[in-house]
């Protein structure tokens, strides 16, 4: 029996708390991740990307796990995503939103030590008025688009943001950070483009502590490391690129409940829209997810599900809270009311059902929903 058959066991020994699915996210293997990235970015730091409640995996435990793994740096998108993890942090760790400071939110900000990334001459300009009225310094990271033209301060400011800086001494810029735009390809040029960009900002604005890296970008190499990088999907398990040498490991698993078992005749419709006829007699099972638990509509009669290593392929449409999969390959009876099928797991992973998907690991993570028990190990 491999150890996916073993973990398939263990939780079919346990779905009796009466839950539809179980997310099992693995902090173990998170801080391994971590560990990882850290040894591959020695003697740069990594941070963690906990944006989006840690990409659906729960901010909270995520970061609680990464703090005590040594990271002091988080990353999230928004003010409020900042607000509710302070609490949880030691006062040693920072916290940066990533999106900019939102007008009205500076006070909130300063006084709860939320240190904002600064994506424009506007927002630096707000955040030292928020400084002088509260008659402190405050810290900021300053962000430069390198040629994504998403964030960041654009080509054209930088000559009157070197004399912002110069002015507004009370905004203290802990160090300067972009964003890589292709860092999933490796052999895009936009990397080198990029980094090109990012050496004449760094000739422009000298003397400050650089941030670059995505997942992606730690593996692009020392070139690209500066002093912090900033892993989000790697963390999670997720291959930034066509690695050969993954050193990650998967950190979710996703296991659904069948809740209905027949036997269908040849010519029988299957689905919304009877799509799927069967060309045969069939064995179906209906399991208790669809797209409103982020199994994408797109999976329709492409995806598949596992039982023990058994593919057992998605038959129809996917429904909002069921979908009905093709179980004729297993022997008669496996699968009863309450087992589970592995959706995430030793046999598929994230990029596995992304690609039947037609979308990006990244995606389906973040959209896994609330509606599974979630267990942590
Ligand atoms: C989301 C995000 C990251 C993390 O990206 P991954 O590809 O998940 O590692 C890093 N930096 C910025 C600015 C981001 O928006």
């Amino acid at each position: 029996m491999d150890s996916g058959a073993l973990e398939f066991q263990a939780f079919d020994a346990v779905n009796n708390e009466g839950a539809s699915g179980y997310l099992t996210i693995d902090l173990a293997a998170i801080r391994k991740n971590y560990e990882a990235l850290s040894s591959m970015l020695a003697p740069a730091r990594a941070a963690a990307v906990v944006k989006a409640d840690a990409y659906g995996l729960g901010a909270e435990d995520v970061s609680q796990a990464l703090y005590d793994q040594g990271c002091r740096h988080f990353f999230v998108a928004q003010f409020m995503e900042a607000q509710a993890l302070r609490p949880i942090l030691p006062q040693d760790a920072q916290i940066f939103v990533l999106n900019g400071l939102q007008p009205g939110t500076e006070t909130a900000c300063a006084k709860t030590g939320i240190i904002p990334v600064l994506n424009s001459r506007t927002q630096l300009r707000q955040w030292h008025v928020a400084a002088s009225s509260l008659k402190r310094s405050l810290p900021a990271v300053l962000q430069f688009d390198t040629g994504m033209s998403r964030l960041g301060v654009p080509p054209q400011d930088r000559v009157a943001l070197a004399t912002d800086l110069k002015a507004f001494t009370n905004v203290e810029i802990l160090f300067i950070m972009s964003h890589l735009a292709s860092a999933d390809e490796i052999d895009n040029g936009q990397n080198a483009d990029q980094l090109a960009e990012m050496a004449r900002i760094t000739e422009e604005f000298a003397g400050f502590d650089i941030s670059f890296s995505n997942s992606g970008g730690i593996f692009l190499g020392g070139d690209y490391h500066g002093v912090l990088a900033r892993p989000g999907i790697a963390l999670y398990g997720g291959i930034p690129s066509g690695q050969a040498l993954n050193p990650l490991r998967p950190v979710v698993s996703l296991h659904v409940a069948v809740v209905q078992t027949r036997t269908v005749p040849a010519g029988a419709r299957i689905g919304y829209g009877g799509t799927h006829v069967a060309a045969g007699e069939m064995r179906l099972a209906t399991i208790a997810a669809g797209y409103a638990d982020g199994l994408p509509r797109s999976l329709s009669d492409r995806g598949a599900v596992y039982h023990d290593g058994v593919r057992l392929p998605i038959v129809g449409r996917v429904s909002m809270d069921s979908i009905t999969i093709d179980v004729t390959a297993l022997p008669e009876g496996t699968l009863t009311l309450g087992s589970l099928v592995e959706v995430l797991g030793p046999h598929q992973t994230l990029e596995d059902i992304a690609e039947a998907a037609g979308t990006i690991s990244y995606e389906i993570l973040t959209r896994l929903g609330h509606r599974y028990a979630r267990r942590y190990r």
